[in-house]
């Protein structure tokens, strides 16, 4: 078994970061020719047995494909019984029947959603993420070379269950030692404990969570964390200015890059060394759709996708319902890559609704996070609304910074951003200091953005920005 993964890996790392820099035309074949062979190993499936045409494809989500797992896996292995018993014996990593890779969802969006992946189908997905990340790093022959120096990574993340990130950090050391040195910390580790280890083997390659990689950042920044990553790749959270800005600073040497995935395929999108996200397309195949799954153009944001994953040939995903809204870029990247960009939102932030006592503004993370970045002595914030234009913003100071002073100043550019919208009179909220910002018990992603209530029904949405310049006098 593990021989055939490590085959896998390292074929298809070589194959496709020889891609990053093909005509379009050779990727757009190989994902037509994996299609077809998806679709043949979906025919072994009770879901799937008459299917010919992708698009012939019911639309599936976690629901249904939860209520009906049996007739989603080939030849009906492994049963739900027998996934759901091996989540509770096994360790993050292992083999089911020595072929499977199980994951779970961490539950954020209701029902756990439980996927299975056969072994060199992971082996090849994980290897499309390293070909795109280690793009631009190196020369193609440089890249053959790091097949066979031992290249030292660190992932720190959750992990204590069977989520997609301890699968990846854990399931690596067993593809073996001939790939890569790879360490896996777990973010419940107390920081001093964290630095250590990391100081002891210092990583080429560090991978984390977006705000645990701030977090570092500043341990780095004052002189306790001594490591010179050549590259650092941030997942399962959006990567903020802040967090972006902050991570620069404190590795200098290093390269930067955001990653796109989900548990259902693990990964959509690497971004390029200009910083846009590309579509991994010769791994999935991504159909940007509106809120009735009807396909919208390039250059219009999506309500979700659908997501047709082209390596898994244990639980076929054929068009997988995320609730990602993307929008796909059309027109080629100067980068130079064959794949095609896209933008992101939703990805674990809310979206605020506001009542400006005309109608509801929509406010995305982002103009939140910008208002609040470079607040001198602010380390991290995370903003609840709490009820109707009620909001609780709770903040982490940093190290020998005055709670009181920072405070203030998150106060006003928070009354700056609301004046500038014209919410002044109709928006409240608190401000409190806190230690530490609280996880999602399972996933241990920390949300910046939550909110609490019912997102509002009806036409009376307007972006902010454009209610803004329709509006400009109601500031008090
Ligand atoms: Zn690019």
């Amino acid at each position: 078994m593990s021989l055939e993964e490590i085959r896998a890996f390292s074929s298809e790392l070589l194959a496709a970061y020889a891609r990053n820099g093909a005509p379009r035309s050779l990727v757009i074949d190989l994902q037509q020719r994996r299609l077809a062979r998806l679709l043949e190993v979906a025919r072994g499936t009770r879901a799937y047995r008459d299917l010919h045409r992708l698009r012939d494809a019911p639309i599936v989500d976690k629901a249904r494909l939860m209520a009906r797992f049996d007739d989603h896996v080939v030849d009906g292995r492994p049963s739900r019984v027998h996934a759901f018993a091996f989540l509770g014996q096994a360790r993050p990593g292992a083999l089911l029947d020595q072929r499977h890779i199980v994951t779970t969802t961490s539950g954020t969006t209701g029902e756990v959603g439980v996927f299975v992946v056969d072994a060199p189908g992971f082996a090849r997905l994980r290897a499309t993420v390293f070909a795109r990340i280690f793009r631009g790093q190196l020369r193609p022959e440089g890249f053959a070379l790091l097949l066979r120096r031992r290249y030292r990574m660190s992932f720190v993340v959750a992990l204590g269950g069977h989520t997609m990130t301890a699968v990846l950090a854990l399931r690596m050391p067993r593809i073996g030692g001939i790939v890569a040195d790879v360490r896996a910390l777990s973010i419940d580790d107390p920081l001093p404990l964290l630095v250590a280890s990391l100081n002891a083997a210092p990583p080429l390659l560090l991978h984390s969570y977006a705000t645990v990689l701030e977090v570092l950042a500043h341990e780095a920044l004052r002189g306790r964390l001594r490591i010179q990553p050549e590259i650092v790749t941030a997942g399962s959270e959006p990567l903020t200015q802040q967090a972006r800005a902050v991570v620069g600073a404190a590795f200098p040497g290093a390269a930067l890059v955001e990653t796109w995935g989900a548990t259902e395929h693990v990964g959509l999108a690497t971004a390029c060394p200009l910083g846009h996200l590309h579509l991994n397309e010769d791994a999935a195949l991504v159909e940007a759709v509106d809120a009735d799954d009807r396909p919208v153009a390039d250059g219009s944001w999506s309500e979700r996708v659908l997501v047709t994953n082209l390596l898994n040939h244990a639980q076929p995903l054929l068009r997988y319902r995320l609730d990602d809204r993307v929008r796909i870029e059309g027109t080629p990247c100067p980068c130079g890559s064959p794949l095609r960009r896209v933008e992101i939102v939703g990805r674990t932030d809310d979206v605020v609704y506001l009542d400006d006592g005309r109608g509801f503004q929509v406010h995305a993370p982002i103009p939140f996070e910008i208002a609040l970045l470079g607040v001198p002595g602010l380390l991290q914030f995370a903003l609840v609304h709490e009820e109707q234009n009620r909001l609780r913003v709770s903040i982490v100071i940093e190290e020998g910074a005055d709670g009181v002073v920072v405070a203030d100043l998150v106060c006003e550019r928070l009354e700056r951003y609301f004046a500038d919208h014209g919410l002044t009179p109709f928006v409240s909220f608190v401000i409190e200091e806190t230690a530490t910002l609280s996880r999602h018990a399972r996933s241990k992603k920390l949300r910046q953005i939550t909110s609490r209530v019912p997102r509002p029904t009806g036409n009376t949405l307007v972006p902010a920005a454009q209610r803004r310049r329709h509006s400009p006098e109601q500031s008090s």
